[in-house]
C-alpha cells in the first residue's frame, strides 16, 4: 500500500494495524474528518467493516498516510482525534 490509498478491505485495515506503522484519516460526510495513529483504539475493525464493507464506503472512507503531515495536507480540513492526538 503506498501513502494516500484507500483502504478497501478487510485485509487490508488488518495488514495496516499489525504493522503499526502511519495513520489514517478517516473521512465523513456527515463529521469532520479524522486523523487517527494506526495504533489507536478508535480504529475498531467492527467499524472499519460496517462503514467501508457494508455500507460500501458511502459515508465516507479510510486512508492511509505514512506520515502525520501527509494526512493533514491531503486533508487540510481534518481534526486531531481526541484519543491518540494524531
Ligand atoms: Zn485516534
Amino acid at each position: 500500500m503506498k501513502s494516500g490509498d484507500k483502504i478497501e478491505t478487510l485485509e487490508e485495515f488488518r495488514s495496516i494495524i499489525s504493522k503499526r506503522e502511519g495513520f489514517i484519516t478517516l473521512t465523513d460526510f456527515a463529521n469532520p474528518n479524522r486523523v487517527h495513529s494506526v495504533t489507536c483504539n478508535r480504529l475498531k475493525e467492527k467499524w472499519f467493516f460496517e462503514k467501508v464493507v457494508e455500507n460500501m464506503g458511502k459515508s465516507g472512507s479510510y486512508l492511509w498516510y505514512l506520515s502525520k503531515e501527509e494526512a493533514h495536507q491531503a486533508n487540510p480540513d481534518s481534526e486531531n482525534c481526541k484519543f491518540c492526538n494524531a
